[in-house]
Order: structure tokens, then C-alpha cells, then sequence
């Protein structure tokens, strides 16, 4: 079947800089919402403005539905408004004028749609977002977070083939921006919508991702499941941007497959898991997640003793920093309980398939 959007070696450059956007390619089949995630300045909303139409690509194509869009090299540049998308944007573009019935309803109007289906339409849609009390309230007396739902109603009210949402949650506040995020998934499950969204926010790509699209300098490292990405991160940037932020560097002595064992120094070794094509002898960093370093347990191949040097508790958990192996590491204990004083020894055990080996490039290839 063909996916609703195929994007292939896709590449933009403006007048000035490096490429925003550089040879960048993926797909997203009907019903599934792919986020782009990374950094400020990665090319994720060059990539998804491309998509709109919003932006002329300088290379690559882009499909919509099994229909060629943009192609610079055949000439082929469809305009925003024959490509049939849905777009929410994080400032809310709602009419200020009107009710909030008035601004969902409004796409309908240039779509030659019935006054009848259209009334229902804008009626199941309204219940779907959560608005239908507020229906002929002016939308300038709803809260920020009411204003994107009426936002998203619009988008989803003509029913378009694919729908694009570039940090929509990004004006609300924390609280809001919460629900909204636990309710946007719901609601384009529901609707079968097919969705590209854009987010620097991890959290917000996870639970809201069918699949998860890493972006950095223009390119596209990573695309795959939240759990592909969060437990099999193809580089040190994928695993540090998704929050693997410890790193014990050392050297690799040993390949077992899927393993390796890798010298940390003075002869203290442990295993890994290569996630990368490395052989004895390479320079190696580890990176670890600080909730898969297990403070008060010493079992499995990388059963070592660190000291605590300090903890803030939290309440639900204790963030504790280590010291191992000569590096600061931060490890986290889940429960109400902080076992582990400063100052102390304490036991330590790192699961192999937790720690993975990634060829060490020098501190500018994960900065
Ligand atoms: P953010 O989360 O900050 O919006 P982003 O990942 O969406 O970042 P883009 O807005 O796609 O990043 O920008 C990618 C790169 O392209 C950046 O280096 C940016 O400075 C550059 N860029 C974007 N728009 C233009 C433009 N109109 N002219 C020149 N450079 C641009």
C-alpha cells in the first residue's frame, strides 16, 4: 500500500549556511503519527514546512497519497492548498471574531459540504476535542489550551489526508500542555488520522509517536518505535538527546557478538552492548541511562562499587551522583526510600544490554 507521505532524499538550503535540511528521507503510512524530534535548528520544521508546500525544497521528492508534490529535479512544486494537509502551529490562528463553532466550521465552507453534514461534522468534532459546552463562546474567552483545541477541530473538520503539527504544544503551560499532549493521541487515534508533528520535547515525542524520527545538522539519524529508539539508540547524540546522559569512555578488548568487553582503565572491564560495527582495540564511550544503573545491587558482568558523592531526593525518587571509575555518573532509585547515604560505598550493577558502545569520535560528535 502506499503510504500517505513518502519523503526522499529531500534537501533545502537558503541563501546562507549549511543545508537546513540534508538529504532526509521516510514515510509515514496511513493512521501512524511519525514526530520528528531534535534540537533547536536540526531542519525539523524546514522538513515538515517542506511538506506543507510552505517552503521549495531544493532537492528530493515528496509524495502525498502516491501523488508527486515537489520534485525540483521534474519541476513538479504542488501548492499548499491542493495538497490537502491539516497544519497546527504552536501559536493558535484562530479568527478572534468568531464563536468557536464559527472557526471550525469555517474550512467547510469552501469545500462545497452540505449545511446539514457539515453541522454534524462540526458537532462530532467539537465532542472529540473536548469544546462542545463552549460552542458559541467567542474564542477569545477560552484559555490557551481551549484556543488549540479549536486549532486542531479546524484541522481535523475536513477530514485532510494527512495532518502536520509543528510544537503545538509549546504556548501552553506545563500543567495544560500535559493533557493536551495525553488527549492529541487519543483524539488522532481515534480519528485514524495520519500525522507528521514536530517537538524538541522528548517526553512529548514518546507518547505521542508511533514511530520517532531523531534529526541533527539537517540529517535524519534515527527513525523507529519509541522503544527502538530509547533502547537501541543508533549513536552517542541519539542516546544523550534521549536521555542517556552518563558516559564511561574506555577502550574495547573483546567482541562476542552482540557484546563486547570493554577495559574502563586499571584493568576494570565490563560488557556492552555494540550498537555500532567496532573491533578490538577501538576507543569506545558507553553511554547509560542514570534509571538503568541499579544503586544497592551487585549482579550480572558489571557488578562494580561506587561512591556516593551526592543525592537530591525527590520524594518518588532519589537522583544520586556516583562516583565510578574516576567519572561523575548520575544514577536514579525509584521508591520513597533513599537507602544509599553520601559518602558511602555502595554496589552498583549495570546491565550489559543497558550499556552501549559507541566508537569514540572525540567530545564534538555528541556536543
Ligand atoms: P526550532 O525547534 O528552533 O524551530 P528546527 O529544528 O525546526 O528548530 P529549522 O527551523 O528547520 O530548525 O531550521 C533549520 C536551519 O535552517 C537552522 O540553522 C535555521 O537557522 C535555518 N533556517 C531556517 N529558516 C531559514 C531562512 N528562512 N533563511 C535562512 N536560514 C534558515
Amino acid at each position: 500500500m502506499t503510504a500517505t507521505l513518502e519523503v526522499t532524499a529531500l534537501s533545502k538550503r537558503f541563501a546562507i549556511g549549511r543545508p537546513a535540511v540534508d538529504g532526509v528521507s521516510f514515510a509515514v503510512p496511513r493512521g501512524e503519527i511519525v514526530v520528528l524530534l531534535g534540537p533547536s535548528g536540526c531542519g525539523k520544521t524546514t522538513t515538515l514546512r517542506c511538506v506543507a508546500g510552505l517552503e521549495h525544497p531544493t532537492g528530493g521528492e515528496i509524495s502525498i497519497s502516491g501523488k508527486l508534490v515537489s520534485s525540483p529535479a521534474r519541476g513538479v512544486l504542488v501548492p499548499p492548498r491542493a495538497r490537502d494537509l491539516g497544519m497546527v502551529f504552536q501559536s493558535y490562528a484562530v479568527w478572534p471574531h468568531m464563536t468557536v463553532r464559527q472557526n471550525v466550521s469555517y474550512p467547510l465552507k469552501h469545500r462545497k459540504i452540505a449545511r446539514n453534514e457539515a453541522s454534524h461534522r462540526v458537532d462530532e468534532v467539537l465532542e472529540l476535542v473536548g469544546l462542545t459546552e463552549y460552542a458559541d463562546r467567542p474564542v477569545v474567552a477560552l484559555s490557551g489550551g481551549q484556543m488549540q483545541r479549536v486549532a486542531l477541530a479546524r484541522s481535523l473538520v475536513y477530514r485532510p489526508q494527512l495532518l502536520l503539527l509543528d510544537e503545538p504544544l509549546s504556548n501552553l503551560d506545563a500543567k495544560l500542555r500535559l493533557r493536551l499532549r495525553d488527549d492529541l493521541r487519543v483524539i488522532l487515534k481515534q480519528t485514524g488520522m495520519t500525522a507528521l508533528y514536530v517537538t524538541h520535547d522528548q517526553a512529548e515525542a514518546v507518547v505521542l509517536g508511533d514511530r520517532i524520527g531523531v534529526m541533527r545538522d539537517g540529517r535524519l539519524l534515527q527513525i523507529g518505535t519509541p522503544h527502538a529508539i530509547y533502547n537501541r539508540p543508533v549513536d552517542l547524540f541519539v542516546a544523550n538527546f534521549t536521555g542517556a546522559t552518563n558516559e564511561l569512555a574506555g577502550t574495547l578488548v573483546e567482541c562476542n557478538g552482540a557484546f563486547g568487553v570493554v577495559d574502563f582503565g586499571d584493568g576494570r572491564r565490563g560488557e556492552a552492548a555494540l550498537l555500532q560495527p567496532l573491533g578490538p582495540g577501538d576507543k569506545v564511550r558507553v553511554a547509560l541511562r542514570p534509571e538503568n544503573i541499579a544503586i544497592g545491587r551487585q549482579d550480572g558482568s558489571n557488578a562494580f562499587t561506587a561512591k556516593v558523592i551526592d543525592r537530591r531526593y525527590q520524594g518518588t525518587q532519589t537522583v544520586y551522583d556516583i562516583e565510578l571509575f574516576g567519572n561523575r555518573l548520575e544514577a536514579l532509585e525509584l521508591g520513597t526510600a533513599a537507602r544509599h547515604p553520601v559518602g558511602v560505598e555502595a554496589p552498583v550493577s549495570l546491565s550489559r544490554e543497558a550499556c552501549w558502545a559507541y566508537r569514540d569520535t572525540g567530545p564534538s560528535s555528541y556536543e
